[in-house]
């Protein structure tokens, strides 16, 4: 059997052909593929606004910025996450302060934020960015409801989520990133994710002046909208008016992204799809733990889990990552916490901080989770994690 590794990206013959066509077009940066890809990927997630940009992680820069994070700005995230979730409070100067998870589903505990909220003055913080982590969809209302009693912003990094939805309290759909509750979303396009350019980005939001600021600090701070000059000295005429970024995505990767856009419910379909045989084979199994998706994200029979990863927790991880390797199956680890890395430890973190975010990082393992998978590689894959556990 060929090795298996826990993501993979997916590129067909018409993925090809798309970017084909774009390198032989006039455009090699930015041509009529950013706008197109831009206009897809809000209708998908149902947003009003959608900025393409160079990774996901210029995406949230972008987002700290247009939101005013500065050295005064507290920022409150998980440590279950991948570190850029963090880093962009850094970016610009603001104190990240991380909180930690429910351990059912490892995403950030709304109600342990709303403790740090209420154990502070008002104004002590500005926003909070929780994560839909492995895809599964936090509930944003909650969330919402804390940021209009504290005047916080809100920003989800639904990287793993493009596709993922959940149940508000009136009964209603709401997909992630589609800026209902919060008022700015980024995905990420790296090859692991559901929708792969390579590298690239995307933020997405409903509010006009938060999009209008996304485009001007995605390209250097630089505008040619003659209603937004100041001076106009003729055809040639731009004006620096802020300081921006070069965090522009070429043509042809928003070619492959529209390419790649047209598979993504069938993806979605698909990760469900293993999920269900995972959940079922590991049931009742003693000694493997499975996360729970979030209730709000789960209705009827039908989930709205995004499945970008597919977590189990085992006592000895170590020796069942080591085992399964031995067999070719690359399972992975996600996430080292964040606030226990050197660089926030350096910044006065300590392990220990998040006992529920460290506990569930020594036991946690990603299995191989993507469309291409086949159903006799994942028999394989549950049979070695069975015959580990079981041993
Ligand atoms: C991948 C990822 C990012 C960053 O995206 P890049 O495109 O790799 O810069 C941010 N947050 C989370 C949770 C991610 O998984």
């Amino acid at each position: 059997m060929k090795p298996i590794p826990y993501g993979r990206q997916h590129i067909s013959e018409d993925d090809i052909q798309a970017v084909v066509e774009t390198l032989t077009s006039d455009f090699l940066t930015q041509g009529p593929k950013v706008a197109e890809f831009e206009e897809a990927f809000a209708a998908y997630v149902g947003a009003r606004y959608a900025v393409a940009v160079s990774n996901g992680t210029a995406a949230l820069h972008l987002c700290t910025m247009a939101l005013g994070v500065n050295k005064g700005s507290r920022v409150i995230t998980t440590p279950i996450t991948f570190v850029a979730s963090a880093n962009c409070v850094r970016y610009c100067g603001g104190e990240v302060e991380f909180s930690d998870i429910d351990p059912a589903t490892a995403l950030l505990d709304a109600e342990k934020v709303r403790q740090l909220v209420e154990s502070k003055p008002k104004g002590y913080y500005s926003g909070i960015i929780p994560v839909d982590f492995a895809g599964n969809p936090v509930n944003l209302e909650e969330f919402r409801k804390l940021a209009d009693e504290h005047g916080l912003w809100i920003i989800e990094d639904a990287a793993h989520s493009p596709g993922g939805y959940f149940i508000d309290s009136k009964g209603e759909k709401q997909r992630c990133g589609n800026g209902r509750y919060a008022d700015l979303a980024i995905f990420s396009f790296h090859p692991v994710k559901h929708i792969a350019t390579g590298e690239g980005g995307m933020v997405t939001t409903n509010d006009v002046e938060l999009y209008k600021k996304l485009l001007l600090y995605r390209t250097h701070g630089i505008t040619r909208e003659t209603e937004l000059l100041e001076e106009n000295h003729g055809g040639w005429y731009m004006e620096m008016q802020e300081l921006g970024y070069n965090y522009r995505i070429p043509d042809m990767l928003c070619a492959l992204g529209l390419s790649q856009l047209e598979r993504a419910d069938a993806g979605l379909a698909r990760r469900r799809g293993i999920a269900r045989v995972y959940d079922q084979a590991f049931a009742e199994v003693s000694g493997i733990q499975v996360l729970q998706t979030n209730p709000a994200a789960l209705q009827e029979d039908h989930t709205g889990h995004a499945y970008h990863l597919y977590v189990i927790r085992v006592e000895d991880r170590k020796g069942l990552y080591d085992y399964l390797r031995e067999h070719q199956i690359y399972a992975q680890v996600h996430y080292i916490p964040a606030h226990t890395m050197p660089y926030y430890r350096s910044l006065g973190y300590s392990k220990g901080d998040f006992p529920l975010a460290e506990s569930y990082y020594s036991e946690c393992l990603s299995l191989p989770m993507y469309p291409s998978l086949t159903q006799q590689e994942q028999e394989f894959v549950i049979g070695k994690v069975k015959e580990f556990v079981q041993k």
